[in-house]
């Protein structure tokens, strides 16, 4: 057993889960692990490569020629580097979204990865965010919260944050790509989206961004027994 604390936060796409996790661990002075960035890097890497991401033989011929690195910079902001290379603006593209979704159903893949995403929660107090942390990366994680939404609330927001970024596409495309990725994310063999049996789910469809993450809060204080740290 691990002597830090690990807050695992799961849900579709959209539903708010790194906004949240991110807020959640600044509040509470813990790391945040962004598990969707490392298979976005991955995504990139098959794109770059200009492999057949379905074609799991290709996919695993290329695995152990890429080096991947979460690096934290002075702000405490996640970075990720591919081969050296700081990639984070680029896996951020709608296009990679999709990569990472393709790219994540193969076991091969979540097997690679599923070590380094460990390894932070050995040496740290994290909340981490993805589909399988509270079912495969950190079943014993003190905390587990399964956060969804309507696909139509998410991609309200994800269309939202698009359009902030001066990135253009329809309402339309946005939810095409939500259900897209619910839809292979839940239906995959490997470690496909399901709440663990002892997570929490919060449907944040109906609350704000205040009243959402205030939720989370009380679940942190309660079931950790931690406070908020003093803001400086
Ligand atoms: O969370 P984000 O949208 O950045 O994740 C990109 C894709 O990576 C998801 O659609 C999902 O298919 C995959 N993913 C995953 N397991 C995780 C995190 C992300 O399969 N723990």
């Amino acid at each position: 057993m691990s002597d830090f604390y690990a807050i695992a936060i799961d849900g579709p796409s959209g539903a708010g889960k790194s906004t949240m996790a991110r807020k959640l661990a600044e509040t509470f002075g813990f790391i945040y692990v962004d598990t969707g960035a490392i298979y976005r890097t991955v995504g990139l890497a098959c794109l770059r490569a200009g492999i057949d991401r379905k074609d799991v033989e290709a996919v695993m011929e290329l695995l152990p020629t890429l080096e991947i690195a979460i690096r934290y910079n002075g702000a405490g902001e996640q970075r990720m580097f591919l081969n050296g290379e700081d990639v984070s603006t680029e896996i951020r593209l709608p296009e990679i979204s999709l990569c990472a979704s393709d790219v994540s159903a193969h076991q091969a893949v979540r097997s690679f990865l599923l070590e380094m995403q460990r390894k932070f929660a050995r040496e740290n107090n994290v909340v981490m965010d993805g589909r399988d942390i509270g079912t495969v990366v950190l079943p014993d994680a003190r905390l587990k919260v399964f956060l969804t939404a309507s696909a139509e609330a998410r991609a309200k927001r994800r269309l939202a944050e698009l359009l902030a970024k001066g990135e253009s596409q329809s309402f339309e495309e946005v939810l095409r790509d939500i259900r897209y990725r619910d839809e292979q994310d839940t239906a995959r063999a490997a470690a496909p989206l399901k709440r663990a049996d002892d997570a929490v789910e919060l449907d944040s469809s109906e609350l704000d961004f205040d009243e959402t993450f205030a939720v989370l809060c009380e679940l942190v204080i309660t079931r950790l027994a931690v406070e908020p740290e003093a803001a400086e």
